[in-house]
């Protein structure tokens, strides 16, 4: 190939099935391709009030403190965590797989003391444990979990979660990257105090925002803090000044406009199509793709009552070479899944089915090049 730097940039057509980013659709692309308008521009101000109140929709809160980050999924986290956290003070983490670790690695470089609780790689978080560990260590002032661990395709219950932190009086920060727009978010009922996403798994939006949420409990803490949060950027209180309707919009940052643009359009579709519908998507293209492996003598990782929808963890059958298939799906059928991470490394497939990709549609396709690259690769 003679390509030269100065040629522009064409990515190759993919269908998106990997544990995100997750397809886009060609309205939310042509919504970032609008002209970019003042970061302080009243029109600019109306588009984020308005993403505010569709947030809010999405994770089933009253929280003023609703906004949008500008950073990946990996920022929320940063923002939720380090804006609640000080210096020494103590955080139950509940670890059952990828993200709950990465969680563990924000909240010690910020100076929190990790009080880790494991559970095995391909399980959920068990609420009974939560709640022995939280009543033998009352220094502890945090609870922090993943709704929906991508790295392993398994939902926790995070309303017996939300129920036992605030039984403890700790502040719960729950990780939603995976599941909003997916399966059910109540924020409010379930009593979580805090909580971010991403815009690029079932929300198929290109990645690079994190829309979090913070209860006015949470924020009265921050406003309480002995010491200042870690991050300048990260500062919730600053931020909300942003974003915030109190009086005149401070500058704070320049906003990624764009792509707040695509995001509107993103959130205006799963709203249109309406959120029950949106799961019911979900689980239906899930369980025509669990018939379909199982057709094909293949086992699902996690067991079916905390299966996730958008993210299927598929063992890997006997003899079939796991790079070499996922190479040849994506390189001669476009397709895109993910591979098995840690301790899963080599043992399961990742097949995700969000947003946009969450279609029978998709299946087919996913289906019907796995035979053919099976055959090619076989044990
Ligand atoms: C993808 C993901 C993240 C991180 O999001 P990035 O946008 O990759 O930074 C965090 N938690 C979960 C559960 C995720 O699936």
């Amino acid at each position: 190939m003679n390509r030269k730097i100065t040629d522009p940039f064409l990515p190759p057509e993919r269908l998106l099935l990997g544990p995100g980013p997750s397809p886009v659709a060609p309205e939310v692309l042509a919504a970032m391709a609008h002209p970019t308008i003042g970061h302080l521009d009243p029109a600019f101000i109306g588009l984020m009030d308005e993403l505010k109140a569709m947030l809010q929709t999405m994770f089933n809160t009253k929280n003023e403190a609703t906004f949008t980050v500008a950073g990946p999924g990996s920022v929320g986290m940063d923002a939720c965590i380090l804006n609640m956290i000080e210096p020494g003070d103590k955080i139950l983490i509940a670890r059952n797989g990828v993200f709950g670790m990465r969680m563990s690695e924000v909240a010690s470089r910020g100076g929190a003391t990790v009080v880790p609780l494991d559970f095995e790689w391909g399980t959920p978080v068990d609420p009974a444990a939560v709640d022995a560990a939280l009543a033998k260590d009352k220094d502890i002032k945090f609870l922090a979990f993943v709704h929906a661990e991508t790295s392993t395709g398994v939902l926790s219950d995070a309303q017996a979660l939300g129920a036992v932190a605030k039984k403890h009086n700790v502040f719960s920060i729950m990780d939603c990257v995976t599941s909003v727009g997916g399966v059910p978010v109540e924020m409010d009922a379930w009593s979580i105090d805090v909580l971010y996403t991403g815009t690029q798994k079932c929300l198929s939006c290109p990645p690079g925002l994190s829309p979090v949420s913070f209860n006015q409990r949470a924020i009265d803490h921050i406003k309480a803090r002995k010491t200042k949060v870690l991050s300048w950027f990260l500062d919730v209180t600053q931020v909300m000044a942003y974003w915030g309707g109190e009086g005149a919009r401070a500058y704070h940052h320049t906003a990624p406009i764009n792509a707040l643009y695509g995001l509107h359009e993103a959130l205006r579709r799963v709203l249109v199509e309406g959120l029950d519908a949106a799961f019911a998507r979900h689980r239906k293209a899930h369980q025509y793709l669990v018939a379909g492996l199982q057709k094909r003598g293949m086992e699902m990782l996690v067991a079916e009552s905390y299966r996730l929808p958008q993210l299927n963890a598929v063992k890997i059958p006997a003899g079939a070479d796991d790079a070499k298939v996922r190479r040849s799906l994506l390189l001669d059928h476009g397709i895109e899944i993910g591979a098995g991470l840690g301790p899963l490394a080599g043992k399961v497939w990742r097949i995700g089915l969000m947003g946009e990709g969450a279609r029978v549609e998709s299946v087919d396709r996913l289906l019907a090049a796995l035979d053919k690259v099976l055959v090619k690769e076989p044990a």
